[in-house]
């Protein structure tokens, strides 16, 4: 295959990214954790807080979570969050604070997966490793024409044992030749109209050559999110808002939010209760709609007045503590990007 002229378009137009300045092992492996299903444009400003505040991964296994939490806040997927803090303890433990090279070392770190295990690898060791991400999949699979339905675990196989092949033979840093696969992806190989007459792989490209790049890399149909009704709730004063933490081990675990539930009008009279409020006292703000990986929220919101309490009692399977918070620490405070989306709609933000 004509891998110089892939690696030569690379160098030529490659993205100018704050995670390709350095070297550092630590910023490459924060970056590739951030990446994980989350677009660049989103994460490059996460990152160059994350990497500003704590600056080394010394800093990062010694950061208590909820700062770690609150350094991710509306980056989505926090499980990553709480992974890599718990890897960054477990190098420092394990590995003398260094980050290991090998791959099999990396996939002993919580969270590590055979993507960032050998991105970490390649970019920041230098190390002939491969790595396989939505990307490298849809150019190799239209590159050698693969039939396999993608996601099945021997189109898995066929495409991991193509990317090691690859790589072993590639000109130049391994680190930069898997970085060129992924960037043609992102740029040129685009899952809908692929631009093949500006791709630097167009010659050997079978799925070109036989006309068939759209309909290739070959997947299932897809499982459609589920549509979940929420409600949520938003007490306020002129200086404090009420917000509940959800539960470690649950979704969006050990983050702060509008108390709410599962359901309609009825459990939102039942959470009204238990907070102390009369039901009539609530207007309807309206309701704000939130996609995630397999669930579609529909969340109606209503606003209430806060009074003088400043903490509730409230075991529940959701959440393990409620309170009131002053405004000015909530910028502070560890959310998902939906609680910030509710508080906007109830005027808190
Ligand atoms: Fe993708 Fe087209 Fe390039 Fe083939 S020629 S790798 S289908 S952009």
């Amino acid at each position: 295959m004509a891998m110089a002229s892939l690696l030569s378009w690379y160098h030529r137009v490659a993205r100018d990214l704050p995670w390709r300045r350095t070297r550092d092992p630590y910023a490459i492996w924060v970056s590739e954790t951030m990446l994980q299903q989350t677009r660049v444009d989103t994460v490059t400003p996460y990152y160059e807080r994350f990497l500003r505040e704590l600056p080394t991964l010394q800093s990062l296994a010694e950061a208590p979570e909820e700062r770690v939490l609150g350094l991710w806040s509306g980056l989505g997927y926090y499980r990553r969050a709480r992974m890599l803090h718990a890897a960054a303890r477990r190098v420092v433990r394990e590995h003398g604070g260094r980050l290991p090279e090998e791959v099999q070392q990396l996939r002993g770190l919580e969270g590590v997966g055979a993507y960032t295990a050998g991105a970490v690898s390649s970019i920041a060791f230098g190390r002939r490793e491969a790595l396989v991400d939505g990307n490298v999949v849809r150019v190799l699979a239209r590159l050698f024409a693969l039939d396999d339905e993608v996601e099945s675990s021997a189109g898995k196989a066929r495409v991991w044992r193509l990317a090691e092949r690859l790589v072993k033979d590639a000109p130049g840093e391994p680190g930069d030749w898997n970085q060129a696969l992924m960037e043609l992806g992102a740029t040129v190989c685009t899952p809908r109209d692929p631009r093949c007459s500006g791709c630097p792989v167009s010659a050997p490209c079978l799925a070109r050559a036989r006309g068939i790049a759209g309909e290739l890399p070959r997947t299932s149909a897809r499982r459609a999110p589920v549509t979940v009704r929420r409600i949520a709730l938003v007490l306020m004063s002129a200086s404090r808002v009420v917000l509940a933490r959800r539960r470690p081990g649950a979704l969006f675990g050990g983050l702060w939010e509008p108390p709410g539930a599962d359901g309609g009008a009825r459990e939102l009279t039942r959470l009204a209760r238990r907070l102390e409020l009369d039901p009539r006292s609530l207007e309807p703000v309206g309701e704000v709609r939130h996609v995630l990986t397999h669930r579609r929220l529909h969340v109606a919101v209503a606003r209430g007045s806060l009074g003088r309490r400043r903490r509730w009692e409230v075991p529940s399977a959701e959440y393990d503590a409620i309170e009131a918070v002053a405004l000015g620490d909530l910028a502070e405070l560890a959310q998902a990007r939906l609680s910030r989306k509710l508080l906007a709609l109830a005027g808190v933000l």
